[in-house]
């Protein structure tokens, strides 16, 4: 017993459940990797990519591979390393998303082509926004359950291939959800306020962190009430439905990244 109650003081992500997930080896999903090892802090990695690890019981461990929506198909190689260095081959398979056609009026021109003094902003942007989806700190903050940032209905799924006037675009990574300018969004999980600001497309954004490469953004807030490096709990309001940016109305879009792919938010939804 006192062994027990000395590793969760230890390891106090032990007392977290786990992600009761279903391998979705699909682009957009999650691939589920199992092994079984005797060593107490395992790691697996997707190229020199860190993957979420998680352990379900005895010797058995999962690493998790989000699966970014481009991906190719076919055979990709996990390593996991504990004692040694083991290679695990898992399959991503062929999934068909819906595509939609969006108009946007006049006004809104500005997204759908940008002009030079936008691009400049959009380039400047780029980096600033991929870093945090990238970001991986060992420690888990969650335990990956997550529940409806807002209770709106889901007018955007994930993975739409999109047109924006007939021009192709890239695939939707996250899921809208529609609600009138001030309802609250709400932290699905507890996590760690990575990055807020405004920028061009998303607008006023906030990233968390949930630990172990799993990061989540709300973007086309009205009024983020969070700031940088604050620890927020699941159900704490973090901020509220807005439509700035490149948005048609107001809505909110959520993402959720895995080893910085953008996965479907609803493999995390319970
Ligand atoms: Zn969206």
């Amino acid at each position: 017993m006192k062994k027990i109650n000395l590793l969760l003081l230890l390891f106090p992500s032990m007392i977290l459940a786990n992600i009761p997930i279903k391998n979705t080896a699909i682009p957009g999903g999650i691939a589920v990797i199992d092994f079984e090892t005797k060593y107490t802090n395992p790691k697996a990695f997707y190229r020199t990519v860190p993957l979420y690890v998680q352990h379900i019981k005895n010797n058995h461990w999962q690493a998790l591979l989000g699966i970014p929506l481009m991906e190719k198909l076919g055979k990709k190689s996990i390593t996991v390393k504990d004692f040694s260095s083991r290679i695990f081959e898992i399959e991503v398979k062929k999934y068909a998303y819906k595509e939609q056609y969006i108009t946007l009026k006049d006004k809104n021109k500005k997204y759908i082509n940008p002009i030079n003094i936008h691009m400049k902003r959009i380039k400047n942007e780029r980096p600033v926004l991929s870093k945090p989806r990238m970001t991986f700190s060992a420690q888990r903050l969650s335990n990956g359950m997550f529940t409806r940032p807002i209770d709106g209905i889901t007018t955007g799924m994930f993975g739409v291939k999109r047109f924006y006037n007939g021009a192709a675009r890239r695939p939707h990574t996250g899921l809208d959800y529609a609600g009138s300018i001030g309802t609250a969004v709400k932290a699905p999980a507890n996590g760690k306020v990575l990055l807020t600001g405004n920028y061009f497309f998303n607008g006023n954004t906030i990233f968390l962190d949930h630990g172990q490469g799993l990061i989540s953004v709300y973007i086309h807030l009205n009024k983020n009430l969070v700031k940088q490096g604050q620890l927020v709990k699941q159900g704490e309001i973090i901020g509220t439905v807005g439509k700035s940016g490149r948005a048609t109305g107001p809505h909110l879009h959520w993402g959720i990244f895995l080893n910085g792919a953008a996965v479907n938010p609803t493999l995390l939804l319970q």
